[in-house]
């Protein structure tokens, strides 16, 4: 592979370099060079609430526990959870991250601090009538107007249907259409959010029918809800999309909207069967994201860590069929794909950035897609934007 600055700019096999760029070249040793993951959804600043939060007994005693903690958390509580969450993600071969800014003055700070490729996705919550959309969407724009170039880019992500109004939904879809930015938001994501919208009733309605106007609650599903407020659409990625109506794998396709699966925080929470082969058939680009620690159980005797490698194990698990080479494409070209950054990130081919990663391996090429996803140990090395983020060692 040839880098000139921050580009691929030839890959071919070694017998075919000049001896001067054979001169020049950084030997790896016995690794598989992959391009660097794509981590479709994380909330970096959780990271430090690792083990801290109990499932409960449905999703919105989950959702009510971890608001009651963020109340107790300070700017750098915040901030060092978000650089804590960095730092795993590049050790475990992770170099883009979609990542859900719920404290957006930290950017400037943590990004300055990390060479992860972050798309940091500013989160949009208002069901009060007090708080305008018109607001809210204007304060999140200035907000990203005055953060510095980084490696990786903005967005936004109006949190999730049963924390959002109509309007907030379909003036943040506008807004992310006119600049070109994407947008993600968590749909479908537990029975109770599928009972609240097509039904109106269940313990996230029963919760939320105090606090917002629930006149868009019955009679459709969360997938069909986005679907007139907007939102559905080739820059949207829907995170998680669990519960799904007849109809939604279709109406997700036709936008051509992404879905991100998080396999480990769908075991947490244990969440009905993703309905992976259904939104496979119906041409749906599946990605994968870790989510974040707060919504992860510990495993027996390890650390808990923010690794998209765990995420393909838990998957493949669930799913044996599943080849490890289809595993590697949903983190690495279908993120891309999902970013409207195909052929830049995600894979190893002139053009595109240098961004990739070495998994030391000594079997042979055709094991190479599930050494990579069965391997624990940090990366060997990993590049990012043309440089080292995780030096090789020599
Ligand atoms: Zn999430």
């Amino acid at each position: 592979m040839l880098i000139e600055a921050n580009r691929i700019v030839a890959v071919r096999p070694w017998k075919r370099f000049s001896l001067s760029e054979r001169a020049a070249a950084t030997d790896l040793g016995e690794v598989i060079l992959l391009p660097g993951l794509i981590n479709a959804h994380c909330h970096l600043d959780y990271t430090n609430m690792a083990g801290l939060l109990p499932p409960g007994r449905n999703f919105p005693d989950w959702i009510k526990t971890i608001t009651a903690l963020k109340s107790e958390w300070s700017y750098t509580d915040f901030a060092e959870s978000w650089l804590n969450g960095a730092r795993m993600l590049l050790r475990n071969g992770t170099t883009t991250v979609v990542d859900i800014e719920a404290v957006p003055e930290l950017l400037p700070d943590v990004w300055a601090a990390t060479p992860l490729r972050v798309h940091s996705l500013i989160e949009l919550i208002g069901i009060r009538p007090t708080v305008t959309p018109r607001h809210l969407i204007a304060d999140a724009l200035k907000l990203i107007e005055s953060l510095p170039a980084g490696r990786g880019g903005v967005g936004l992500s109006p949190h999730a249907p049963y924390t959002t109004t109509r309007e907030l939904l379909s003036r943040s879809a506008s807004a992310a259409r006119r600049l070109h930015l994407p947008l993600a938001i968590h749909a479908a994501e537990s029975g109770a959010e599928f009972e609240m919208f097509r039904r109106a009733r269940g313990p996230m309605f029963e919760w939320f029918k105090t606090q917002r106007d629930c006149s868009d609650c019955g009679g459709v599903s969360p997938v069909q809800h986005l679907e007139r407020s907007g939102v559905l659409g080739p820059r949207t990625l829907a995170i998680h999309a669990n519960c799904l109506a007849p109809g939604d794998a279709d109406l997700l396709a036709r936008h051509r909207t992404h879905v991100v699966h998080c396999p480990t925080s769908h075991a947490y929470f244990r969440h009905e069967p993703f309905p992976l082969e259904r939104l496979l058939r119906a041409g749906v680009n599946i990605c994968l994201g870790t989510d974040s620690l707060a919504s992860t159980q510990k495993p027996r005797g390890r650390k808990l860590e923010l690794d998209l490698r765990c995420e393909m194990r838990t998957l493949a698990a669930d799913r044996p069929g599943l080849a490890p080479a289809e595993l590697l494409r949903m983190a690495t070209v279908n993120g891309a794909a999902a970013l409207g950054l195909r052929h830049r990130l995600g894979e190893i081919s002139p053009r595109a950035r240098a961004d990739f990663i070495a998994v030391p391996h000594n079997g042979s090429v055709a094991d190479a897609a599930e050494a990579v996803i069965h391997s624990e140990e940090p990366v060997a090395a990993s590049m990012i934007e043309g440089e080292w983020a995780v030096s090789p060692a020599r």
